[in-house]
């Protein structure tokens, strides 16, 4: 079945092999994955039906940028498709730290106390909230008070604990994708009876998601499940490899106001904020989306086969429900680390001919690698890996624009953790 790769690639026939036998594995897999998509690219295209996208959308606004109409009905249509009363979709998010910084600082106040109920949130999050560094300007400075509530040892949410610390919080922080942790991604499912939890207790309380990596894994999304506030990036999923920067911010109408008027100005709000010319890549980027993520899980779910074939620590396996893209691969060893990512980068279609080495990230404690050879720079909807260099020493891959592709970059990786393992 993946014979012919060796015409292009240096792979191993036993490499190869395993490829074929992992494939067949996962085919039952992939149809699940397919029909997610399906469903989500018909939700998309009927949201694009329903809001009368016309090729005036698609050209963008200079200068204030006052009654953009393709930026306040990509709006409405990111709104509908995340189930959600309204949205904030802009290129000028720089990411998706700044989406989550921005909404939280939209909507916290002085005295407030939030609580991250899925244990500590992403690492670039610490130094926003203040759990690192002093007088920048974090949450803590403006007196915003941080509690927490980890995850169970077996990765389930602590009803319990999540109950009596959310009463009377002004907002519980929810992350569904793992980040750089070793836990599970929490299901739409899960976020769901959470939700339930923290309504029943403190029905006051705003319940915020981290979404990044999220965005149509699955049918259905966070605020369709109880959370008031939801936000990604448009460099993973919901830009479909095609947004070139930005990020959203979507929700409980009068929520995405008060975050309107943190990302311009107080009265201001969303009314001003050109487009340029990003409206086009950001529609487009959408419309991808369900399919360009399908193909990104699908590559995840078989590299999960694999190095669990070649006898390495996966998680999640291959045949466990998904709701997002990472696979987290333990690899035991700096130099496993390095080949890894040797391998991902030799399968990228931008700079396959560097090596990637580990270095000191922005936001980031441990030095990180990074593999990514992308269109768009940082973009991890397009295949990447990466890790902190520390114990015990995993790597966490993420996206493929196509299965195809996607899965040369994985076979690449595998190879070269073979030959360090036998040069090593
Ligand atoms: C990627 C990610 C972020 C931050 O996104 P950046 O665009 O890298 O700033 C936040 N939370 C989670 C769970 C993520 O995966």
């Amino acid at each position: 079945m993946n014979q012919y790769l060796t015409g292009f690639f240096d792979l191993p026939e036993n490499l190869l092999a395993l490829a074929d036998e992992c494939e067949g594995l996962c085919a039952p897999v992939f149809r699940k994955i397919d029909e997610i998509a399906a469903y989500n690219e018909a939700k998309v295209l009927a949201a694009f039906g329903r809001h009368k996208v016309s090729a005036a959308h698609l050209t963008g606004s200079n200068g204030y940028g006052y009654d953009d109409l393709g930026r306040d009905t990509l709006d409405a249509i990111f709104a509908e498709v995340l189930g959600a009363e309204d949205a904030l979709v802009r290129h000028t998010l720089v990411s998706g730290t700044h989406a989550l910084t921005v909404a939280l600082f939209g909507v916290l106040r002085p005295g407030d106390r939030m609580v991250a109920v899925t244990g500590g949130p992403y690492d670039t999050l610490e130094e926003v909230i203040g759990l690192r560094g002093e007088g920048n300007g974090s949450l803590k400075d403006f007196g915003v008070s941080y509690g927490q509530v980890d995850l169970l040892p077996d990765g389930t949410p602590d009803y319990e604990n999540i109950r009596r610390k959310v009463k009377g919080a002004k907002l519980a922080h929810i992350q569904r994708s793992r980040g750089y942790a070793s836990r599970p991604s929490l299901t739409i499912e899960t976020i769901g009876k959470i939700c339930a939890a923290i309504k029943e207790v403190s029905p006051e309380t705003i319940i915020f998601v981290d979404n990044c990596y999220g965005e149509f894994v699955e049918k259905e999304e966070p605020a369709s499940v109880g959370a008031d506030l939801i936000v990604g990036s448009l460099i993973k999923n919901a830009g479909g490899g095609i947004a070139e920067t930005g990020g959203y911010i979507a929700g409980r109408k009068d929520l995405v106001e008060l975050v309107s008027y943190r990302l311009t100005c107080p009265g201001i709000g969303r009314e001003a904020g050109c487009s340029l010319n990003q409206n086009r890549p950001m529609y487009l980027g959408l419309y991808f989306a369900p399919s360009v993520t399908a193909s990104a899980v699908k590559t995840s779910v078989f590299a999960s086969a694999l190095f669990e074939k070649l006898g390495y620590a996966v998680s999640p396996k291959y045949d466990e429900p998904r709701t997002d893209l990472i696979l987290q691969l333990t690899l035991g060893s700096p130099e496993k680390m390095c080949a890894f990512c040797k391998g991902i980068q030799h399968g990228s279609p931008i700079d396959s001919h560097v090596t990637p080495l580990p270095w000191a990230m922005p936001g980031y404690e441990n030095e990180v690698i990074m593999a990514a050879g992308a269109f768009t720079l940082g973009s991890s909807i397009e295949l990447s890996a990466d890790g902190p260099m520390r114990e015990p020493f995993a790597v966490w891959m993420q996206g493929g624009l196509t299965w195809n592709t996607g899965k040369i970059g994985v076979l690449l990786a595998a190879a070269a953790c073979m030959k360090e393992g036998e040069d090593g």
